[in-house]
């Protein structure tokens, strides 16, 4: 209880009617919801305010740890590679190989330093994207926006993994489309996504090719990296996208990264308003995908790209907690309905369909869904104003909205209160 609203007459007995009452709880009604939602509200505000503090504490606590790790870090590498090249050069040559056990304490300590030298690098590496994504997710980093050409930053990944590939006798292959239009970027930072990307496909393939390509595809330019190696289990592969995840088997493979580049490329390539997908086979190989828009052009008509959406979207579902048992489909085009019902019913949920607005709002009040997908163009009602209406009410603003579209007005879904927003 909130309230209670009490009426009394001092001068008639029996002077409010039956009339009256329904007039009042009525007007008690609408003020208990008020009163609630300002709670909520309030509630809410001291919520976020709390999660953004614990979050800018935890970003200023990874920064700063980070940084005062690097700093010795940098100096034991620096001299563990000293000493190195010194026992190389100058002590290894003085000792004489004729004695057996002097022979092997010699390989023994040279391998020993190259250990610790390796592993020094990979804790350095590991340090550099913490501070990477802790940046990111504060916004603090400086992305220097130019014109870029895609065929550039192809090269100079090529050129700083040549190394890799040499080491593991792979063959790399390019595959990119001439006259490319230039696109809006950080360079640097898109050079860091392909080395990432090249980086892990040779680590995971023992023999064969990578291929890199880069292509025009519906407004967009798509760059893919392909390899021939171990390929990624179907459930495994939203799973790389996460911070510290390192999927297969980690009990008899060697850990050999960080699990942190792909959650980095990815962060890097939606910055660019692009996004990052991949396809894979067991034993065969992977794709790695990324888009990024290109200026002036318009994106894909929404049919194209609508199966790398469809499953990002059914990735996104799938790592909600609590997971959603059942899912509301609203769009009042029939095909995108009947593509995300097979999908969502093959991934085990519960699934109802809404053509509209409003039949949507029917079916909620009906019977609430765990989860709303929301297109935005359709005639009558709008995806925002369903969302607009299910956010004001405390019924049902817990629900969470995913909304789908062509509209890019992700600033106006945010707003609010949709959880995520997918365009095509
Ligand atoms: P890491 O530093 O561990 O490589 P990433 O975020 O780059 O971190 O990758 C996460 C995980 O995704 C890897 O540990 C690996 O299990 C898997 N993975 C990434 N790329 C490939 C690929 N080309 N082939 C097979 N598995 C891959």
């Amino acid at each position: 209880m909130v309230g209670v609203v009490s009426v009394r007459s001092t001068e008639e007995v029996g002077r409010f009617t039956e009339a009256d009452q329904r007039l009042l709880s009525t007007i008690a009604t609408s003020i208990g919801v008020a009163v609630h939602n300002a709670h909520l509200f309030e509630e809410a505000r001291v919520a976020r305010e709390f999660a953004e503090q614990a979050d800018e504490a935890k970003t200023t606590f990874l920064s700063t740890v980070s940084h005062e790790l690097r700093r010795p870090l940098t100096s034991v590498l620096g001299f563990a590679k000293i000493i190195r090249r010194r026992l190389d050069e100058v002590l290894f040559p003085l000792i004489p190989e004729d004695d057996k056990k002097v022979a092997r304490t010699k390989i023994q300590v040279s391998q020993n330093l190259d250990v610790v030298v390796s592993e020094g690098e990979r804790l350095t590496k590991l340090i550099n994207d913490v501070l990477d994504l802790a940046k990111i997710n504060a916004g603090k980093l400086t992305w220097n926006m130019a014109q870029v050409s895609i065929a550039e930053v192809i090269e100079r990944a090529i050129a700083a993994t040549s190394s890799l590939v040499d080491a593991k006798k792979l063959e790399l292959t390019r595959n990119v489309d001439a006259e490319l239009p230039l696109i809006t970027g950080d360079s640097d930072r898109l050079i860091q996504v392909v080395i990432n990307l090249i980086s892990n496909a040779v680590k995971f393939t023992e023999a064969g090719t990578v291929t890199c390509a880069a292509a025009k595809r519906d407004g967009e330019l798509v760059v893919s990296i392909t390899d021939s190696g171990i390929g990624i289990r179907p459930d495994d592969q939203p799973k790389v996208f996460e911070k510290f995840k390192q999927v297969g088997d980690t009990l008899t493979d060697k850990p050999q990264g960080t699990g942190l580049g792909l959650p980095i490329s990815r962060e890097i390539v939606e910055h660019h308003g692009g996004r990052m997908w991949l396809e894979s086979e067991i034993g065969k190989g992977s794709t790695f995908y990324f888009s990024l828009p290109i200026p002036g052009e318009i994106g894909a008509p929404r049919t194209l790209d609508f199966n790398a959406l469809v499953r990002q979207l059914r990735d996104n579902v799938a790592s909600r907690q609590p997971r959603p048992q059942s899912v509301l489909v609203v769009d009042d085009d029939p095909n995108i309905r009947g593509v995300l019902q097979q999908e969502f019913v093959e991934a085990g949920y519960a699934v109802r369909l809404a053509e509209n607005g409003r039949q949507a709002l029917a079916m909620i009040r009906e019977e609430s869904p765990g989860l709303v997908i929301l297109d935005v163009m359709m005639p009558e009602m709008n995806g925002f104003d369903v969302a607009a209406v299910l956010k004001n009410d405390p019924a049902n603003m817990d629900i969470p909205i995913i909304i789908l579209s062509i509209v890019e007005d992700k600033e106006r879904g945010f707003r609010l209160g949709v959880d995520r927003y997918l365009t095509m």
